[in-house]
């Protein structure tokens, strides 16, 4: 077994039960670890801190385990059925108006680097780590004991989210069956979900409970859902009532997916209408109709220091929203960039709005869903924050 020492007083962190091991941390390692690598770690008086995944880069280790033990199937086993009791305890699985939920949320499930979604019959599995793609075919195997007869799909989709200076192969394919039915149940709505080739995981899960609050806000509206992807929030402000939905994203296939979900569950609606567009230049563009109106973009930013560039990026989107937005509006607003905090968000929203001078309420704080737990050990782990603002 390879053994990582840390310099002295570098302990603390692992001694609060946070996930990560920087490489300046550490001041030996016994052998050569590859990446990807089971490694032990040790404080520099030799005490035994914890077991994880080797990385190469600013994070060398990732704690599976802060006791000494083995990381075969029986690991694998209990921590996928504690995943998985959870979700039944938030009553996600086995929920006959929900087949979609995610069953494991990383640090947040203590399996740092690991993403599984379910759709119905179909696990959708994502390394973020070398150490998680090796230990592929283990965790596939775990899943099928753990979940039994309710899945016959486990479909492994790494091929965007493993390092890219990691040299591996295999990071796509049916690890178990492959004949897979393509739609999601998401509160009694049905979604496609293009797992082979969609972002993601093929369907953003994380939004659920967001969408559902919607819904309660979109009697008689006239809704602007941007960012739209598959469609999520539009087919909940249909449901709703809404008088008119549009939906606009800039890329054609999630128009395209959008327009198929429509027919799934509102067939030949003439309430909803979908535009592949640039989000700029359409709200350059439309006019001051809209009293719903839903901005999602993209993480503006994936790495600290573009951190400004996307907070003007945020302010500029929700600035143009406060100008446009009718009178009595409500405006639902999100950031899923990790690096951006709940703080720095509200204050790109707060400076939209004072630019627009108009009168702005916080009618909700939103987050990320009980099934994308955040470890308490490791805050990092809250990444989606939204806002429900009513404009006067
Ligand atoms: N709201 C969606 C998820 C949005 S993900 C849901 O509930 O499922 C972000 C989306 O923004 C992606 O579909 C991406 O194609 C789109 N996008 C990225 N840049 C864009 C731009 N400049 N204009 C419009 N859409 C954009």
């Amino acid at each position: 077994m390879y053994k990582v020492f840390l310099k002295p007083k570098k302990e603390e962190s692992l001694l609060r039960f946070h996930p990560w091991v920087f490489s300046g941390a550490i001041q030996k390692i016994d052998g050569e670890p590859e990446e990807g690598s089971i490694v032990e770690v040790y404080s520099s008086d030799g005490r035994f801190l914890a077991i994880g995944h080797y990385q190469i880069g600013s994070i060398s280790v990732r704690v599976l385990s802060f006791k000494k033990r083995e990381i075969d199937h029986a690991f694998w086993m209990e921590r996928l059925g504690v995943a998985y009791d959870l979700r039944c305890t938030l009553g996600l699985a086995n929920n006959p108006d929900n087949n979609t939920f995610r069953l494991v949320h990383g640090e947040g499930d203590c399996l740092p680097g690991l993403v599984i979604d379910i759709y119905g019959r179909t696990a959708v599995m994502q390394a973020h780590s070398v150490g998680m793609h090796c230990c592929r075919e283990a965790i596939a195997k775990a899943l099928k004991e753990v979940l039994g007869d309710g899945l016959d799909n486990i479909y492994y989709k790494s091929e965007t989210t493993l390092p890219y200076k990691a040299d591996i192969e295999n990071e796509c394919g049916y690890l178990l069956g492959g004949e897979a039915e393509d739609f999601a149940l998401e509160n009694g709505l049905r979604f496609c979900v293009d797992w082979l080739k969609g972002q993601k995981t093929g369907f953003f899960v994380d939004q659920r409970d967001n969408r559902s609050l919607l819904e309660k806000y979109s009697r008689g509206r006239s809704v602007l859902n941007m960012f739209c992807y598959t469609g999520g929030f539009s087919f909940y402000a249909m449901r709703g009532g809404a008088k008119i939905v549009h939906s606009v994203d800039s890329s054609a296939k999630a128009i395209w997916l959008t327009n198929k979900n429509v027919e799934l569950n509102f067939p030949g609606d003439s309430r909803h209408q979908a535009f592949a567009e640039d989000a700029f230049k359409y709200l350059e563009r439309m006019g001051n109709n809209y009293d719903l109106i839903i901005l999602d973009p993209p993480a503006f930013a994936k790495h600290k220091n573009v951190l400004r560039n996307a907070l003007q990026g945020y302010r500029k989107l929700n600035a143009i929203a406060f100008e446009k937005i009718k009178p009595g509006g409500i405006l639902f607003t999100f950031s899923c960039s990790q690096v951006v905090s709940k703080d720095n968000f509200r204050l790109a929203v707060f400076s939209a709005a004072a630019q627009s001078g108009r009168n702005v309420r916080i009618l909700h704080q939103l987050t990320q869903p009980a099934d994308h737990p955040v470890n308490i050990y490791h805050p990092e782990g809250e990444y989606l924050k939204g806002l429900v603002l009513y404009v006067e």
